[in-house]
Formats: C-alpha cells, sequence, structure tokens
C-alpha cells in the first residue's frame, strides 16, 4: 500500500522508555525501577492538583470547555498578556505540529540547532520542508545569523535553554537577533524548561510579554509536562500576536485538551510554591551530578534545567544507558543525536543515589 511519501523519511519518534515496557522486558518490579529520561518533575504534581481532579473524574460524559476559559485567563495573568494571545495544545508538542503546517511546506526551510529537541524535525517531515543545522552543539546565534541570510527559512527554531544538552540562549542576545530578523520568518522560542532557566540565571530569562509587544514574527511555547508536573496530562501552550494565534487555531481539532487536564493544568497554575520548591530542590541535586561528573573526569554541559548531559570519551553510551536499563535505571541515551552522552533527568535525592551507586560500577 502506498502512504504519503513524505512518511518514507521519518523514524518514529522514541520516548523514554516507559516504566511498564522495562517490567515486561526485564522482569523488574515497578517499584525497583527509576525512570530519570523525560525530564518530569519527580516531586509530582502539587497536592491541589490531585485534590481538584477529584470532582472532575466524577463527571466526565460532556465534553470540556472548548473555550479553555479558566487556563487561558489562569495563563494570561501569570504571563500578563491578552487571551487572544493563547493557544493551548495537547502538549506544547501539538502548537509545534501547529506552527509548521501552518508556516512550512515543501518550498521552504526551517532552521534549527544541531543537536536540539526531535520534535522540530519531525512535523517538519510531516511537510517536507527542509531542515537547515547549525554545526554547532549548543546554540550560537551568529551561526543561526549566518545560515538565516544563506537560507532564508520560513521558521527558526530557538530552544532555549535546549533539550538534550541544557544551554540556554543569553535574553539580551535573543532579543537582539529577532531585531535583525525579517518579519516574514516566524522564531519560535521553546521555553520548555524557562522556569528551571530563570531561577537558575536572570540573563537567560525570556518572558513572553515582551517578545509578543516586540515582534510580530516571535511565538513563545511552554508546556506543563515539566517543573509543574503535569507529562501525564498534555497540556502545552503558545504565546504570540493575535494574527499568528488566529492562523494556528485554524489547524486545532475541537476539544483538544480534556476537562481533567484542563482542571489539572489550571489549578497547577496557581500553586507556585510547589513548583519553585520543586526548582530549588532540583538545582541542590544537580550539584551532586556535576561533583560526580568531576570525580569521574565526565564532561557536562552547564544545565539550565532539570536534566544533566555526561559526556563519554573512554565509555560508549549506548552501552552503559543498556547497562543500567538492565539494572532499571532508565536514562536517555542520547547517540541518535550523534552524542556519546546520556541525559539524566535530576531526580528525587533517593532516585540520584541509586543512579551513582548503579553507574559508578560501569565506569570503573
Ligand atoms: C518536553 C518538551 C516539549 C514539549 O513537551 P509537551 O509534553 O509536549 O508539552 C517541548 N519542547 C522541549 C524542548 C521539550 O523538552
Amino acid at each position: 500500500m502506498k502512504f504519503n511519501k513524505h512518511l518514507e523519511s521519518i523514524k518514529t519518534y522514541e520516548a523514554g522508555k516507559p516504566i511498564e515496557l522495562v517490567v515486561r522486558e526485564f522482569g523488574i518490579e515497578p517499584k525497583d525501577i527509576v525512570k530519570l529520561a523525560s525530564n518530569e518533575n519527580p516531586y509530582g504534581v502539587s497536592p491541589k492538583v490531585q485534590e481538584a481532579v477529584k470532582d472532575i473524574v466524577a463527571n466526565m460524559a460532556l465534553y470540556p470547555d472548548d473555550s479553555m476559559i479558566k487556563l487561558k485567563s489562569g495563563l494570561a495573568k501569570r504571563f500578563l498578556v491578552q487571551e487572544e494571545n493563547i493557544i493551548i495544545g495537547s502538549g506544547s508538542d501539538q502548537v509545534i505540529e501547529f506552527i509548521i503546517h501552518a508556516k512550512a511546506n515543501e518550498q521552504t526551510k526551517i532552521l534549527t540547532n544541531s543537536v536540539t529537541f526531535a520534535m522540530y524535525d519531525i512535523y517538519a517531515k510531516h511537510v517536507g520542508a527542509k531542515v537547515i543545522k547549525t554545526a554547532s552543539r549548543e546554540h550560537d546565534l551568529e551561526e543561526f545569523y549566518e545560515l538565516y541570510t544563506q537560507e532564508k527559512p520560513s521558521i527558526i527554531f530557538l530552544c532555549t535553554p535546549n533539550n538534550p544538552t541544557g544551554d540556554a540562549i543569553d535574553a539580551q542576545s535573543l532579543i537582539e537577533f529577532v531585531e535583525k530578523i525579517d518579519n516574514d520568518t516566524l522564531v519560535v522560542v521553546d521555553g520548555a524548561y524557562m522556569e528551571y532557566a530563570k531561577v537558575k540565571d536572570k540573563t537567560k530569562a525570556l518572558e513572553p510579554k515582551g517578545l509578543v509587544k516586540q515582534f510580530d514574527n516571535v511565538i513563545y511555547l511552554g508546556t506543563f509536562s515539566k517543573a509543574y508536573g503535569l507529562g501525564g496530562m498534555r497540556v502545552g501552550y503558545g504565546i504570540a500576536q493575535k494574527n499568528i494565534i488566529e492562523e494556528l487555531y485554524k489547524l486545532r481539532p475541537p476539544f483538544n485538551i480534556t476537562t481533567l487536564s484542563l482542571e489539572a493544568a489550571s489549578v497547577a497554575l496557581e500553586d507556585e510554591e510547589f513548583v519553585q520548591e520543586s526548582i530549588k530542590k532540583n538545582f541542590e541535586e544537580m550539584v551532586r551530578y556535576e561533583e560526580f561528573a568531576k570525580e569521574y573526569n565526565l564532561e557536562t554541559i552547564s544545565s539550565y534545567t532539570n536534566f544533566i548531559t555526561l559526556l563519554f570519551s573512554k565509555h560508549n553510551s549506548s552501552e552503559i544507558a543498556d547497562a543500567l536499563l538492565k539494572k532499571g535505571m532508565i536514562v536517555r541515551d542520547l547517540a541518535g543525536y550523534n552524542l556519546n552522552a546520556i541525559r539524566i533527568t535530576v531526580g528525587t535525592p533517593k532516585q540520584n543515589s541509586r543512579f551513582f551507586e548503579l553507574i559508578k560500577p560501569l565506569l570503573s
């Protein structure tokens, strides 16, 4: 059977291995499995969210509120923008899909960092757009600008802080960069880990309000899957000037967010204390990884997120990741990104201790 020819070049996205698969493949008890592979919040979600969703569970016959007014007004208040500036997606993944389908096609190009979030590539392939990549491992805006002038892409993705490397772009430099970009090129600022960067270093902090006010060609993306602890609920958002949001809305399927997810995200947004507390613990625990890397002579990239990348010179990252997996420790092998490295989500103190305990024998 013939399918859309664009699909031929797509390799199915491989998400972090779910706990359920490790249970089945290696016969390890779920309680003995630690998943530090998808950058979820290891402290879970605010207890207020768990309380609030109970009422929803009792009443699920009706379709969700498709205006998403509660969540949109919460986001508008948080970011000091108007509701008309916001689109909500089933994860910010879905907003990335809308953006690429709205703006790119077989004749257009998309510019991204060499190592970055894999979904940009996958959605680009959906529409047959050509992806141009910089050479540097970390974002280098001069290189981006050079490729922009040569290639005239219709979309530029700036992922800051970047997944899977953890580096972040200086906020002022990013603004100066966008000032030089023609307004028919859409600049996507993917801030999936911005809550973490903001705490670690103010010079990396980007506010959607300023971006949207100054630029008619920028969209800022955020998600509830990381710092807010709602990976299982699938809620993300895009913030941009109204005319961009209106175009993206044409691609949105109705009821793309469930009632449960809308309520969970709305309530999570109100409990900022929970989020800030998890971020604080994240950076306290990250120090242990930095010290570990130093002790074992492993290169790391300074991380503004809730994960850390360990680069190997004497070992093979896939072998290390496999050996850890067999012991119930799920981390992300970055061999597929052409890095001999693994990415580890910073877990709870106990989870991190377990990681060190399991990896040490593999390195000696
Ligand atoms: C996790 C992540 C997203 C989106 O996550 P969703 O769960 O789809 O909201 C987007 N960009 C980056 C860089 C991410 O790491």
